[in-house]
């Protein structure tokens, strides 16, 4: 029930300012988002490492209103691949980014003509190339450290968007992932055209507001719709990557890449840092591809927020922090 309300709460600036400025909101934060600049996430990245984890790192931010900001996202991640080269972790430490954050959302330029020497010109483009502009450098970056970048999944209306510009990368970097959500009507044809062009694809199960027109509501539903989904993409060309904390969708992951007769090194798992940190270990010893996502950064209300609409007792953890300050 909590969940719609927060997610609602998600995309309010009036919350944000409400939530950002509350006392005790850090040390919440903290348990999910550890660090706020590259200098405090480098070492989480290496003792992570080291303990036989691998890593997507996310710099969060979304939503963005000026192409400054997507250009400053874009520096952002470009600073972070400069800063993972020593480390030599190739693609266990690979890079997860919002098109949203490079610009996708800006306005189209038909309300951005003037009129120069030459007729109408463009002062900036559209969000949509603009966003494709901004992540190109990243994922040339990443190449050259021997990595690669995921396409994070954002709301219904952003997708097309998205799989068009995870299209356009693969023309030159075939690696290059994108993530697929489980609760979308339109989820079981995407995995089959990205199961056939031999993708990598993250699947979850999705974490936005999305209306009944669109997306299956009910929890059980989206678990059935997630199997299905799997189950496409393990039987496909690509490499599937599971991101789910749920102990029972991980099982039916280990069995369905088992019956697929794929090897350890042809999926993984993928889960949120913070989140059932005992599970990574866990899957990690036992020869798995387990892959913590771990986002940093100051603008983090939006991860946050959908961080606690997944699990309303997080809710009242943080309402009890406040109350007890
Ligand atoms: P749930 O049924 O929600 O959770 C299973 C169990 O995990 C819970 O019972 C609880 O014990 C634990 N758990 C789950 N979430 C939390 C939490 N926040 N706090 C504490 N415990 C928790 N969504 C998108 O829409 N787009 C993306 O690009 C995207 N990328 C993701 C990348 C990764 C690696 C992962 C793991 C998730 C991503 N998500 C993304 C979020 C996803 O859509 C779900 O909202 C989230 O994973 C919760 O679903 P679940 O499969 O873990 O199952």
């Amino acid at each position: 029930m909590l969940g719609p309300v927060i997610l609602a709460a998600s995309r309010s600036d009036r919350m944000r300012r409400l939530v950002s400025a509350a006392p005790v909101t850090k040390q919440v934060v903290d348990r999910f988002i550890p660090g706020e600049d590259v200098d405090d996430i480098v070492p989480v990245v290496r003792d992570l490492a080291d303990d036989g984890l691998e890593l997507t790192m996310d710099v969060v931010g979304e939503d963005i209103t000026n192409p400054t900001q997507a250009a400053a996202a874009r520096d952002a991640y470009l600073e972070l691949v400069d800063r993972l080269k020593p480390l030599e972790l190739g693609t266990r430490a690979e890079m997860s980014v919002k098109l949203s954050m490079f610009g996708q959302a800006l306005p189209s330029p038909t309300t951005a003509l003037f009129e120069g020497p030459c007729g109408p010109t463009r002062t900036f483009q559209d969000g949509h190339e603009l966003a494709l502009k901004n992540v190109r450098p990243v994922v040339e970056a990443a190449a050259e450290i021997g990595t690669t970048v995921t396409l994070d999944a954002e709301d219904h209306t952003t997708l097309d968007s998205m799989f068009a510009i995870h299209e356009e990368l693969r023309k030159d970097f075939p690696q290059t992932g994108c993530v697929i959500q489980a609760y979308l009507f339109r989820t079981e044809a995407d995995a089959r055209r990205l199961a056939a062009s031999g993708s990598r694809v993250r699947l979850v199960k999705g974490a936005y507001k999305e209306p009944a027109s669109v997306a299956y509501q009910d929890k059980h539903e989206i678990d059935r719709a997630y199997v299905r989904v799997l189950r496409t993409l393990m039987a496909g060309e690509g490499y599937p990557m599971i991101g789910s904390h749920d102990p029972r969708l991980i099982a039916i992951g280990q069995e369905l890449a088992h019956q697929a007769g794929r090897k350890l090194d042809e999926y993984e798992f993928q889960m949120l840092y913070g989140i059932r940190t005992e599970e990574h270990r866990r899957l990690a010893a036992e020869g798995h591809r387990m892959r913590v996502y771990t986002a940093y950064g100051t603008d983090w209300y939006g991860y946050f927020m959908r961080r606690l609409a997944e699990k309303p007792a997080n809710l009242r953890f943080f309402a009890r922090s406040m109350l007890t300050k």
